[in-house]
Protein backbone atom coordinates (compact mmCIF):
# COMPACT_ATOMS: atom_id res chain seq x y z
CA UNK A 1 0.00 0.00 0.00
CA UNK A 2 1.02 3.40 -0.67
CA UNK A 3 -0.04 6.02 1.54
CA UNK A 4 0.66 9.92 0.75
CA UNK A 5 0.50 12.17 4.01
CA UNK A 6 -0.84 15.18 3.97
CA UNK A 7 2.05 18.18 2.90
CA UNK A 8 1.68 19.89 6.44
CA UNK A 9 2.34 16.37 8.17
CA UNK A 10 5.10 17.35 10.97
CA UNK A 11 8.18 14.78 11.24
CA UNK A 12 6.68 13.82 14.37
CA UNK A 13 3.13 12.48 13.04
CA UNK A 14 5.00 10.80 9.76
CA UNK A 15 7.14 9.00 12.34
CA UNK A 16 4.84 7.84 14.35
CA UNK A 17 2.74 6.95 11.04
CA UNK A 18 5.23 4.70 9.52
CA UNK A 19 6.43 3.47 12.89
CA UNK A 20 2.89 1.87 13.43
CA UNK A 21 2.23 0.33 9.93
CA UNK A 22 5.69 -1.26 9.22
CA UNK A 23 6.53 0.63 6.20
CA UNK A 24 9.37 2.91 4.80
CA UNK A 25 9.09 6.68 4.87
CA UNK A 26 10.01 8.25 1.36
CA UNK A 27 10.13 12.28 0.69
CA UNK A 28 9.42 11.20 -3.08
CA UNK A 29 8.62 13.41 -5.57
CA UNK A 30 8.16 15.91 -3.50
CA UNK A 31 5.32 13.70 -1.66
CA UNK A 32 5.95 12.10 1.62
CA UNK A 33 5.01 9.11 0.88
CA UNK A 34 4.86 5.57 3.47
CA UNK A 35 5.23 2.80 1.31
CA UNK A 36 4.06 -0.87 3.00
CA UNK A 37 3.76 -4.29 2.15
CA UNK A 38 1.32 -4.66 -0.41
CA UNK A 39 -0.43 -7.09 1.93
CA UNK A 40 -1.55 -4.19 4.22
CA UNK A 41 -4.90 -3.42 2.98
CA UNK A 42 -5.74 -0.63 6.10
CA UNK A 43 -4.13 1.84 7.77
CA UNK A 44 -4.94 2.90 11.53
CA UNK A 45 -8.27 4.98 12.21
CA UNK A 46 -6.55 7.44 14.53
CA UNK A 47 -4.12 8.68 11.60
CA UNK A 48 -6.78 9.34 9.47
CA UNK A 49 -6.25 13.09 9.66
CA UNK A 50 -3.61 12.93 8.10
CA UNK A 51 -3.66 10.95 5.32
CA UNK A 52 -4.15 13.11 2.03
CA UNK A 53 -4.69 9.92 -0.81
CA UNK A 54 -3.85 6.31 -0.69
CA UNK A 55 -2.93 3.15 -3.24
CA UNK A 56 -4.05 -0.16 -2.00
CA UNK A 57 -1.34 -2.39 -4.22
CA UNK A 58 -2.13 -5.77 -5.55
CA UNK A 59 1.60 -6.99 -5.78
CA UNK A 60 4.74 -5.33 -4.28
CA UNK A 61 5.37 -3.94 -7.68
CA UNK A 62 4.18 -0.39 -6.08
CA UNK A 63 6.00 2.44 -6.86
CA UNK A 64 6.87 1.44 -10.20
CA UNK A 65 3.47 0.59 -11.00
CA UNK A 66 0.75 2.40 -13.20
CA UNK A 67 -1.82 1.98 -10.48
CA UNK A 68 0.19 4.51 -8.58
CA UNK A 69 1.41 7.07 -11.51
CA UNK A 70 -0.29 6.65 -14.80
CA UNK A 71 2.28 8.15 -16.88
CA UNK A 72 5.54 6.55 -17.77
CA UNK A 73 8.40 8.65 -15.39
CA UNK A 74 10.37 11.69 -17.36
CA UNK A 75 14.20 10.81 -16.98
CA UNK A 76 16.35 13.03 -18.46
CA UNK A 77 19.94 11.73 -19.75
CA UNK A 78 21.44 14.66 -21.61
CA UNK A 79 18.85 16.12 -24.76
CA UNK A 80 16.82 13.10 -23.69
CA UNK A 81 13.79 12.64 -21.53
CA UNK A 82 11.83 9.68 -21.14
CA UNK A 83 7.80 9.42 -21.65
CA UNK A 84 7.73 12.27 -24.43
CA UNK A 85 8.19 9.36 -27.40
CA UNK A 86 11.82 10.12 -27.52
CA UNK A 87 13.87 6.50 -27.95
CA UNK A 88 17.56 7.07 -26.52
CA UNK A 89 19.73 4.76 -28.64
CA UNK A 90 23.17 4.20 -26.91
CA UNK A 91 25.38 2.65 -29.02
CA UNK A 92 29.14 1.68 -27.99
CA UNK A 93 31.26 -1.15 -27.63
CA UNK A 94 30.96 -4.03 -25.05
CA UNK A 95 33.92 -2.96 -23.32
CA UNK A 96 36.52 0.09 -23.17
CA UNK A 97 39.61 -1.10 -24.49
CA UNK A 98 41.63 2.04 -25.29
CA UNK A 99 41.13 5.43 -26.23
CA UNK A 100 41.77 5.07 -29.99
CA UNK A 101 38.53 2.83 -30.15
CA UNK A 102 36.52 5.06 -27.95
CA UNK A 103 37.02 7.83 -30.06
CA UNK A 104 36.04 6.12 -32.93
CA UNK A 105 32.80 5.39 -31.50
CA UNK A 106 32.57 8.90 -30.32
CA UNK A 107 32.73 9.79 -34.00
CA UNK A 108 30.25 7.34 -35.46
CA UNK A 109 27.91 8.71 -32.59
CA UNK A 110 28.21 12.19 -34.11
CA UNK A 111 28.48 11.71 -37.26
CA UNK A 112 24.83 9.84 -36.52
CA UNK A 113 23.71 12.62 -34.99
CA UNK A 114 22.65 10.34 -31.52
CA UNK A 115 24.25 11.49 -28.21
CA UNK A 116 24.62 8.61 -25.85
CA UNK A 117 27.61 6.26 -25.53
CA UNK A 118 27.87 2.83 -23.40
CA UNK A 119 30.69 0.85 -22.67
CA UNK A 120 31.74 -1.35 -19.57
CA UNK A 121 34.95 -0.23 -17.30
CA UNK A 122 34.27 -3.05 -15.00
CA UNK A 123 32.94 -5.76 -16.93
CA UNK A 124 30.99 -8.65 -15.00
CA UNK A 125 32.74 -11.56 -16.90
CA UNK A 126 31.58 -15.67 -16.21
CA UNK A 127 35.34 -16.48 -16.20
CA UNK A 128 37.97 -14.97 -13.82
CA UNK A 129 40.69 -15.77 -16.89
CA UNK A 130 38.85 -13.21 -19.37
CA UNK A 131 39.12 -9.39 -19.30
CA UNK A 132 37.88 -7.81 -16.78
CA UNK A 133 37.36 -4.45 -17.97
CA UNK A 134 39.72 -0.89 -17.64
CA UNK A 135 38.73 -0.09 -14.55
CA UNK A 136 38.71 3.66 -13.58
CA UNK A 137 41.07 4.25 -16.39
CA UNK A 138 38.51 3.22 -18.93
CA UNK A 139 35.76 5.74 -16.76
CA UNK A 140 38.30 8.66 -17.31
CA UNK A 141 38.04 7.83 -20.98
CA UNK A 142 34.17 8.03 -21.30
CA UNK A 143 33.83 10.83 -19.35
CA UNK A 144 36.75 12.10 -21.46
CA UNK A 145 34.04 12.00 -24.73
CA UNK A 146 31.71 13.31 -22.35
CA UNK A 147 33.46 16.66 -22.04
CA UNK A 148 34.89 16.80 -25.49
CA UNK A 149 31.12 16.12 -27.43
CA UNK A 150 28.43 16.34 -24.81
CA UNK A 151 27.80 13.08 -25.04
CA UNK A 152 25.83 11.25 -22.26
CA UNK A 153 27.82 8.02 -21.22
CA UNK A 154 25.78 4.76 -19.82
CA UNK A 155 28.27 2.52 -18.12
CA UNK A 156 27.87 -0.79 -15.70
CA UNK A 157 28.29 -1.03 -12.20
CA UNK A 158 29.46 -4.55 -10.79
CA UNK A 159 30.65 -3.88 -7.21
CA UNK A 160 28.62 -1.57 -4.52
CA UNK A 161 32.25 -0.56 -3.60
CA UNK A 162 32.81 1.20 -7.01
CA UNK A 163 29.60 3.06 -6.89
CA UNK A 164 30.41 6.34 -5.86
CA UNK A 165 33.44 6.65 -8.20
CA UNK A 166 31.14 5.49 -11.42
CA UNK A 167 28.46 7.92 -10.73
CA UNK A 168 30.78 10.62 -11.03
CA UNK A 169 32.24 10.08 -14.35
CA UNK A 170 28.84 8.67 -15.87
CA UNK A 171 25.15 10.04 -17.31
CA UNK A 172 23.07 6.39 -16.89
CA UNK A 173 23.98 3.72 -14.16
CA UNK A 174 23.55 0.53 -15.41
CA UNK A 175 23.30 -2.51 -13.23
CA UNK A 176 24.11 -5.48 -15.11
CA UNK A 177 22.14 -8.81 -15.60
CA UNK A 178 24.34 -10.52 -13.02
CA UNK A 179 24.41 -7.67 -10.37
CA UNK A 180 20.47 -6.83 -10.30
CA UNK A 181 19.91 -9.00 -7.13
CA UNK A 182 22.62 -7.65 -5.57
CA UNK A 183 21.04 -5.32 -2.75
CA UNK A 184 24.04 -3.08 -1.77
CA UNK A 185 24.33 -1.82 -5.47
CA UNK A 186 20.85 -1.83 -5.55
CA UNK A 187 20.52 0.27 -2.45
CA UNK A 188 23.45 2.71 -3.20
CA UNK A 189 21.49 3.33 -6.21
CA UNK A 190 18.73 4.42 -4.09
CA UNK A 191 20.80 6.70 -2.37
CA UNK A 192 21.60 9.21 -5.99
CA UNK A 193 19.61 10.97 -8.00
CA UNK A 194 21.27 9.84 -11.18
CA UNK A 195 19.29 7.65 -13.46
CA UNK A 196 19.81 3.73 -13.32
CA UNK A 197 19.13 1.24 -15.71
CA UNK A 198 18.55 -1.67 -14.87
CA UNK A 199 19.24 -5.53 -16.69
CA UNK A 200 16.98 -8.26 -16.20
CA UNK A 201 18.87 -11.43 -15.31
CA UNK A 202 18.61 -14.40 -17.00
CA UNK A 203 16.38 -16.02 -14.70
CA UNK A 204 14.64 -13.09 -13.44
CA UNK A 205 11.01 -13.34 -13.51
CA UNK A 206 9.00 -10.02 -14.20
CA UNK A 207 8.05 -9.81 -10.84
CA UNK A 208 11.30 -10.00 -9.70
CA UNK A 209 12.68 -7.34 -12.22
CA UNK A 210 10.18 -4.40 -11.35
CA UNK A 211 11.02 -5.85 -7.69
CA UNK A 212 14.78 -5.18 -8.10
CA UNK A 213 13.92 -1.53 -9.71
CA UNK A 214 11.01 -0.79 -6.06
CA UNK A 215 14.49 -1.57 -4.20
CA UNK A 216 15.93 1.76 -6.02
CA UNK A 217 12.84 3.46 -5.97
CA UNK A 218 11.91 2.98 -2.39
CA UNK A 219 15.58 4.30 -1.36
CA UNK A 220 14.44 7.76 -2.77
CA UNK A 221 15.60 7.61 -6.31
CA UNK A 222 12.68 7.81 -8.96
CA UNK A 223 14.79 7.76 -12.26
CA UNK A 224 15.25 3.73 -12.71
CA UNK A 225 14.77 2.25 -16.43
CA UNK A 226 14.05 -1.08 -17.03
CA UNK A 227 15.99 -2.80 -19.67
CA UNK A 228 15.15 -6.40 -21.82
CA UNK A 229 18.36 -8.10 -22.56
CA UNK A 230 16.78 -11.66 -22.84
CA UNK A 231 16.50 -14.49 -20.72
CA UNK A 232 17.66 -18.41 -20.51
CA UNK A 233 15.43 -20.81 -22.32
CA UNK A 234 15.93 -24.27 -23.56
CA UNK A 235 16.86 -22.57 -26.54
CA UNK A 236 20.79 -22.94 -27.23
CA UNK A 237 21.05 -21.51 -30.59
CA UNK A 238 20.62 -17.69 -29.55
CA UNK A 239 22.73 -16.59 -27.07
CA UNK A 240 19.32 -15.59 -24.84
CA UNK A 241 15.97 -15.41 -25.40
CA UNK A 242 14.77 -11.62 -26.04
CA UNK A 243 11.60 -11.63 -24.27
CA UNK A 244 9.10 -9.38 -26.23
CA UNK A 245 5.81 -10.62 -24.35
CA UNK A 246 7.66 -9.47 -21.20
CA UNK A 247 8.27 -5.75 -23.27
CA UNK A 248 4.79 -5.43 -23.49
CA UNK A 249 3.79 -7.03 -19.85
CA UNK A 250 6.52 -3.76 -18.25
CA UNK A 251 4.71 -1.19 -20.70
CA UNK A 252 1.37 -1.83 -20.06
CA UNK A 253 1.63 -1.86 -16.34
CA UNK A 254 4.95 -0.34 -15.23
CA UNK A 255 5.72 3.89 -15.15
CA UNK A 256 9.12 2.80 -16.04
CA UNK A 257 10.80 3.40 -19.34
CA UNK A 258 11.47 0.22 -20.82
CA UNK A 259 15.03 0.06 -22.81
CA UNK A 260 15.88 -3.14 -25.16
CA UNK A 261 19.11 -4.37 -26.02
CA UNK A 262 19.01 -6.94 -28.67
CA UNK A 263 22.98 -7.63 -28.86
CA UNK A 264 22.93 -9.85 -25.55
CA UNK A 265 19.60 -11.73 -26.44
CA UNK A 266 21.09 -12.59 -29.87
CA UNK A 267 24.93 -13.06 -29.19
CA UNK A 268 25.36 -13.20 -32.93
CA UNK A 269 25.11 -10.03 -34.86
CA UNK A 270 23.77 -11.52 -37.97
CA UNK A 271 20.33 -11.36 -35.69
CA UNK A 272 20.66 -7.72 -34.41
CA UNK A 273 19.47 -5.75 -36.80
CA UNK A 274 16.22 -7.74 -37.78
CA UNK A 275 16.07 -7.72 -33.42
CA UNK A 276 16.50 -4.58 -33.52
CA UNK A 277 14.05 -3.54 -35.92
CA UNK A 278 11.60 -5.22 -34.06
CA UNK A 279 12.02 -3.48 -31.01
CA UNK A 280 11.72 -0.03 -32.09
CA UNK A 281 8.19 -1.41 -33.63
CA UNK A 282 7.12 -2.02 -30.36
CA UNK A 283 7.93 2.17 -29.60
CA UNK A 284 10.41 1.41 -26.66
CA UNK A 285 12.40 4.21 -24.92
CA UNK A 286 15.06 3.17 -25.67
CA UNK A 287 17.61 0.51 -27.66
CA UNK A 288 21.77 -0.31 -26.25
CA UNK A 289 23.40 -1.82 -29.64
CA UNK A 290 27.08 -3.19 -29.13
CA UNK A 291 28.96 -1.98 -31.77
CA UNK A 292 33.17 -2.53 -32.60
CA UNK A 293 35.10 -0.61 -34.78
CA UNK A 294 36.45 -4.42 -35.22
CA UNK A 295 34.16 -6.67 -33.71
CA UNK A 296 36.49 -9.72 -34.41
CA UNK A 297 39.33 -8.47 -32.08
CA UNK A 298 36.95 -7.28 -29.69
CA UNK A 299 37.81 -8.30 -25.75
CA UNK A 300 34.66 -9.36 -24.97
CA UNK A 301 31.17 -10.30 -26.82
CA UNK A 302 33.00 -10.41 -30.46
CA UNK A 303 30.40 -12.64 -31.89
CA UNK A 304 27.43 -9.95 -31.33
CA UNK A 305 29.00 -6.59 -32.01
CA UNK A 306 28.35 -4.50 -35.01
CA UNK A 307 31.00 -3.21 -37.39
CA UNK A 308 30.45 0.56 -37.52
CA UNK A 309 29.35 -0.02 -40.87
CA UNK A 310 26.66 -2.35 -40.26
CA UNK A 311 25.32 0.18 -37.57
CA UNK A 312 25.34 3.13 -40.17
CA UNK A 313 22.79 0.43 -42.43
CA UNK A 314 20.62 -0.66 -39.63
CA UNK A 315 20.37 3.09 -38.49
CA UNK A 316 18.89 4.25 -41.56
CA UNK A 317 16.24 1.57 -41.30
CA UNK A 318 15.48 2.62 -38.19
CA UNK A 319 14.48 6.34 -38.66
CA UNK A 320 11.11 4.70 -40.83
CA UNK A 321 9.91 1.99 -38.04
CA UNK A 322 10.42 4.76 -35.33
CA UNK A 323 8.73 7.65 -37.40
CA UNK A 324 5.61 4.86 -37.97
CA UNK A 325 5.35 4.58 -34.32
CA UNK A 326 5.32 8.18 -33.39
CA UNK A 327 9.07 8.29 -31.97
CA UNK A 328 11.62 10.47 -32.75
CA UNK A 329 15.91 8.53 -32.43
CA UNK A 330 17.92 10.68 -30.36
C1 LIG B 1 26.80 -5.36 -21.24
O1 LIG B 1 25.91 -4.51 -21.40
O2 LIG B 1 27.88 -5.34 -21.86
C2 LIG B 1 26.52 -6.50 -20.34
C3 LIG B 1 27.50 -7.14 -19.70
O3 LIG B 1 25.22 -6.80 -20.28
P1 LIG B 1 24.42 -7.88 -19.38
O4 LIG B 1 24.58 -7.45 -17.96
O5 LIG B 1 23.02 -7.73 -19.90
O6 LIG B 1 25.00 -9.23 -19.67
MN1 LIG C 1 28.54 -6.91 -23.69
Amino acid sequence: MIIELKNNTDSKQSEDFAAAHEGIRLFYNERLLVVTPSSMKQTKPQFDSIIEKSWLMDSDIQLASRKFQAETRNIKIGNYTSGMAQTLLTIGPCGVESEEMIEQTAQLIIETGLTSIRAGAFKPRTSPYSFQGMGEDGLKLLAKMRDKYGLSVVTEVRDSTHIDMIIDYTDVVQIGAKAMYDHGILRACGQSQKPILIKRGFGTTLQEFVQAAEFVLSGGNPNVMLCERGIRTFETKSRFTLDLCGVAYLKENTNLPVILDPSHAMGYSYGVPDLARACMAMGVDGLLIEVHPNPMLAKSDAAQQLTHNQFRALFETLKPIANAVGRSII
